[in-house]
Order: C-alpha cells, then sequence, then structure tokens
C-alpha cells in the first residue's frame, strides 16, 4: 500500500504537486497522467525519496517514508526509467544482476537470476543474456530495464515513462508483454504515462494531475463515463467512448462459445475476420469488425473455443 497524505512539494517559488492525497492499493498499477509539468515524476520519486515533500506525509506499508532507512527502500522499490541507463561496459545478465551482486549473491545464483528474469520479459537467455546494451533494440533493452528493477523482488515498482524512446508497434507489444508479467506477479506499480491509451490498457486506477493538483482518480471506466470536471473531460477527449473499448479484456466475454476448428486459428493468424482473445480488448475486436465483410468476428480462446462478436455485443459490453 502507498498512500499520500496532503503532500506538498515546492521548487523555490513553484508549487510542484499541491495537497495531493492518494491511496494505490497493493498488487494494483496506478497510472500517474496529465499534461507536461503537472507533477507527475515529482509525484513518483518521491515515493523512492529522490525528492522528499515539503509538506505532508507518504506511507509505504503503513510506515512513513521518512523513516525508511534509504538502502532498505531501494531494495523494496523497482525503478524504471524511459532511458533505461544500463551500464554499457556490463553484459545484460550482469546489468540485470546488479542489485543482486550488491547483496552478495555469489555469481551462479546472479546469474540464475537475471536468466529466470529474462525468460519473464520474454528474452531468450541463450541470445541475450552475454550480449552488451549496445547489441539490443530500443525494446529489448526496455524489457532488461524492466528484469532489472524486478531483480531482487521488489513488491513495488516505479516506472517512469517506460515505454516512452520506442516506436508504436513496439511500445504495444511491451504494454501487453507487461499486462501479462502484471497480471502475474502482482506488483504494486506507479507508472507515469503522458499517453492516455497506455493509462487506459495498463492502469486499475487512474490519476489525472494538471498543474500539481489531482484532478480525479478512479478506474478508467469511471474517468471516461464520468469526467470530475472540465479538465478531466477535455483532457480525455470527445472519443472517450471509443478509448473505452480498451478497457475490456476480450476474455470477459460470456457469449456461446463453440470449438475452435483449424481453420478458425488460421483466420485468427492472418486477421481475416477472427482474432485471438490473449491480449487483445475490445478494441482490437471493433477493428476486425470494421474490415469484415459480414458484420461479426470470431474470437478464439485459450481453452480452444471460439465465440462469435458483433457491434450489438459490443455495446452491450460497454454499457455493462
Ligand atoms: P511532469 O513529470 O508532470 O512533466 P514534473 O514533476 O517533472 O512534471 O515537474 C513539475 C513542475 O516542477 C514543473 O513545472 C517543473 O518545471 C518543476 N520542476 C521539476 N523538477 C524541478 C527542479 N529540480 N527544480 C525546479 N523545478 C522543477
Amino acid at each position: 500500500m502507498i498512500e499520500f497524505e496532503h503532500v506538498f512539494k515546492r521548487y523555490g517559488e513553484k508549487t510542484a504537486v499541491r495537497d495531493l492525497s492518494l491511496h494505490i492499493k497493493n498488487g494494483t498499477t496506478c497510472v500517474l497522467i496529465g499534461p507536461s509539468g503537472c507533477g507527475k515524476s515529482t509525484t513518483l520519486r518521491m515515493i523512492n525519496r529522490l525528492h522528499e515533500p515539503d509538506d505532508g506525509y507518504i506511507w509505504v506499508d503503513d510506515v512513513a517514508l521518512r523513516d525508511y532507512n534509504p538502502a532498505e527502500l531501494r531494495l523494496r522499490v523497482g525503478y524504471v526509467i524511459q532511458s533505461v541507463g544500463l551500464l554499457p561496459h556490463l553484459k545484460v545478465w550482469q546489468n540485470i544482476a546488479l542489485v543482486p551482486r550488491l547483496l552478495g549473491w555469489d555469481t551462479k545464483r546472479q546469474r540464475a537470476r537475471a536468466e529466470e528474469l529474462l525468460d519473464l520479459v520474454e528474452l531468450d537467455p541463450a541470445e541475450q543474456a552475454d550480449k552488451y546494451p549496445r547489441q539490443l533494440s530500443g525494446g529489448e533493452a526496455q524489457r532488461v530495464g524492466v528484469a532489472r528493477a524486478l531483480a531482487a523482488d521488489p513488491p513495488y515498482l516505479l516506472m517512469d515513462e517506460p515505454f516512452g524512446a520506442v516506436d508504436p508497434l513496439t511500445r504495444t507489444v511491451l504494454q501487453q508483454s507487461f499486462r501479462d508479467i502484471q497480471k502475474r506477479l502482482k506488483k504494486t506499480v506507479v507508472l507515469v504515462t503522458h499517453d492516455l491509451d497506455e493509462a487506459i490498457y495498463l492502469g486499475d486506477t487512474i490519476a489525472i494531475m494538471n498543474a500539481g493538483e489531482l484532478r480525479q482518480y478512479g478506474t478508467a471506466a469511471e474517468i471516461l463515463t464520468e469526467p470530475a470536471d472540465e479538465f478531466v473531460r477535455d483532457f480525455v477527449g470527445s472519443d472517450r467512448m471509443l478509448r473505452m473499448l480498451r478497457t475490456v479484456d476480450l476474455p470477459k466475454l460470456t457469449n456461446e462459445r463453440r470449438r475452435a476448428t483449424t481453420a478458425d486459428r488460421q483466420r485468427a493468424e492472418r486477421g481475416a475476420g477472427a482474432l485471438f482473445a490473449h491480449g487483445a480488448t475490445l478494441k482490437d475486436a471493433m477493428a476486425s469488425l470494421l474490415a469484415a465483410p459480414n458484420g461479426n468476428v470470431d474470437v478464439v480462446f485459450a481453452d480452444d473455443t471460439v465465440a462469435s462478436l458483433d457491434f450489438a455485443t459490443i455495446r452491450g459490453l460497454i454499457s455493462a
């Protein structure tokens, strides 16, 4: 649990964060979003004490942050940044094992942990562990950054624009991959972004900030359907109901199912009138529907069943 209680942060005359109160439940992802300069990064960095609040309290696990020993805090709170910050003279596995090495683990155990984490972030240890950072693509480097932050298995993870520096396609793949990992690990994550679609896709809760103030805090569905004020309404935009599509996972479909055939799976692979449920949302289904000649799309589930989906079903799922 992370709790902000009437927190202020000032830089000279400038108030970067004003009277922030926020409760983040364990095992959830909270996304901080808002225009540039609204105080997102400052808020994030107060959690690992890169910045100290001028007023108010921050609690982590019911312990006041200012009573934490900084070294212990670093172990409990992983940190992922946009530029990744891998050390160029160390191999990938050594970069991942930085914290375990500081903890005095022997080399064999460090290497084993690094390989386990490479697997987790879907990089092949045999291929990647002994590379140097300059031999990685942007997307691979980001994955290594996430692996490094998870090395000591911290319960908390802070992510500052973690997918900001990669191309849109890689970004989508990284987001899906992160969401899968988070479903398994259930860390308490605070993630900063300026991308609303990313916030909606990854956030269990979203905190919208403006000029140092929290304007609304809630689930994506709450923020999209009931914006608290004009600022939030403008921020989420007039296409907010379209954005809602990305809040609903296809596995939530409860339609009647039939057994999948080889033909269904092949069509899903080709994206021809069918798609796999894994990692997909209603937005993907909508895109397929718009391209489908006969007004419906088949969704193939992991248990090898198929459900049919049309516009009316989508409408029902959004208003549910
Ligand atoms: P965001 O992450 O939302 O873009 P920041 O938290 O980085 O915003 O910054 C919030 C405000 O505080 C901005 O106006 C920024 O210029 C100011 N600020 C941030 N860091 C410093 C600093 N070290 N010194 C002075 N002003 C700062």
